[in-house]
């Protein structure tokens, strides 16, 4: 038989890279539980339009990285690409614009079909938060700082940037895209094929074009920051005079725009160096008119996401696993008891590895490898004065101690 294989730009996670992506994820929770963000999970799909009408016609995502199916029932359906979708859909479903604001944070599976490389997958884990319902800077320098800090708490300061740049208002955004288009039309002939297109549909997304040819036209691009009205220029002071008072380095990059269309004013990129082409860690941006692009009325938005497989690539160190307790039977009649004690230092809170066969040498060895702390080694002699041998692993003493007092001595 053919050995079965796993879907290309799909991994099985196990031992260390699992360790440090659940340590990822177990240290955003707690960063951002902190600052008051509440725990969502919402479906893994979702009808096709909730992505398609809201990410934007000419983003890469639904142009060309979505996995849409039927089902059964003629549906349209989509695995979900990202988080903001879905957590803005279910807060509108569910009706919660009635308690302002909302603050959720959500990790799990998100599906895109694209070229698998170091960083790149098919399926990759996202840890995201959405802070609904705050117009103000205020929330987009909350955001930013959980965000910093969550990167710190995991031993990355010093290894990420922050770039930051403002879409500005609608108004803005309007008067920036009319310049835009001049000058892209001026170097019409220059420009990749998927760019000619983008001009008539959507040229904002040209600035976020990977190919070689693009990039050339868009460094002599004109800048959103020439465009933006007094309001949006206010609101972007006062979101970095924030992040100053917090000491929160930034580098403003007047070129970022994120790829998708429902972002306006802030938007920011966490990147480090040291995943070479992966670079961005954590994105986000404030996204005021996608609750109401859902029918969810006036609501403002601000986000973001990291990826999490990324972030643990570039954790150092393995996640060490608690130091077990070795239960160690000598002999068969001994087995029993073995798994009996194993059994009462669990329930009293101990790490138990048992052993499960071999002579004495082996499972002290076995236990060694599990880096375990103390072994409860269990012979004929013991059984009979009901003692076990508690063996300090680090430095070989042993002693002889009751039955009923093992929780004391483990202690
Ligand atoms: P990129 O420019 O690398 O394609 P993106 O702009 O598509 O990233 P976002 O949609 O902003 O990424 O998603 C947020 C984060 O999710 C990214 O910064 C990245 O860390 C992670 N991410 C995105 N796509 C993938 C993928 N295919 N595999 C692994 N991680 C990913
Ligand atoms: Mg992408």
């Amino acid at each position: 038989m053919e050995k079965v294989q796993s879907v290309r730009g799909t991994y099985d996670l196990y031992g260390a890279p699992k360790r440090k992506t659940k340590q990822v994820v177990h240290i955003a929770s707690q960063v951002v539980e902190k600052y008051g963000f509440e725990e969502i999970e919402t479906p893994i799909f979702e009808f096709t339009e909730v992505f398609a009408r809201n990410l934007g016609d000419t983003s890469d995502i639904v142009t060309k990285e979505m996995y849409c199916f039927e089902d059964k029932g003629g549906e349209s359906l989509t695995l979900r690409p990202e988080g903001t979708a879905g957590v803005v859909r279910a807060f509108v479903s569910n009706g919660l614009q009635q308690n302002l604001p909302v603050k959720f944070y959500y990790h799990g599976p998100m599906f895109r079909y694209e070229r698998p490389q170091k960083g790149r997958q098919r399926q990759f884990t996202q840890f995201g938060v959405e802070l609904l319902g705050v117009e103000t800077p205020q929330a987009d320098i909350e955001v930013i700082s959980m965000a910093y800090e969550f990167l710190q708490k995991l031993g990355l300061d010093g290894q990420v940037t922050v770039e930051i740049n403002s879409l500005g208002d609608a108004e803005s955004r309007d008067a920036y895209r009319a310049k835009l288009v001049e000058y892209l039309q001026q170097h019409y002939n220059e420009l990749s094929d998927d760019s000619k297109n983008r001009l008539e549909k959507n040229p904002l997304r040209i600035l976020d074009s990977k190919e070689e040819c693009d990039r050339v036209v868009i460094e002599n691009a004109p800048v959103y920051t020439d465009s933006l009205n007094d309001f949006s220029r206010r609101f972007f002071a006062e979101v970095l005079q924030g992040l100053d008072l917090l000491g929160i380095k930034y580098r403003i990059n007047p070129k970022l725009v994120r790829g998708l269309d429902y972002y306006s004013h802030t938007v920011f990129d966490f990147t480090t160096d040291k995943l070479v082409a992966q670079g961005t860690v954590l994105a986000g941006g404030r996204y005021n008119g996608l609750v109401g692009q859902m029918g969810g009325g006036d609501v403002a938005g601000i986000g973001w996401a990291c990826g999490v497989e990324r972030l643990a690539m570039l954790l150092d160190q393995d996640v060490p696993l608690p130091r077990p307790i070795a239960v160690i039977p000598v002999g068969q009649e001994a087995e029993l008891k073995a798994i009996a004690i194993a059994y009462q230092l669990r329930l009293a809170g101990f790490y138990v590895q048992q052993s499960y066969s071999g002579n004495m040498k082996k499972r002290i060895a076995k236990a060694n490898k599990y880096n375990a702390l103390k072994a409860v080694i269990i012979g004929s002699e013991e059984l009979e004065n009901n003692t076990v041998t508690i063996k300090d692993l680090d430095s070989s003493a042993q002693k002889s101690v009751s039955l009923d007092h093992i929780i004391e001595e483990l202690q």
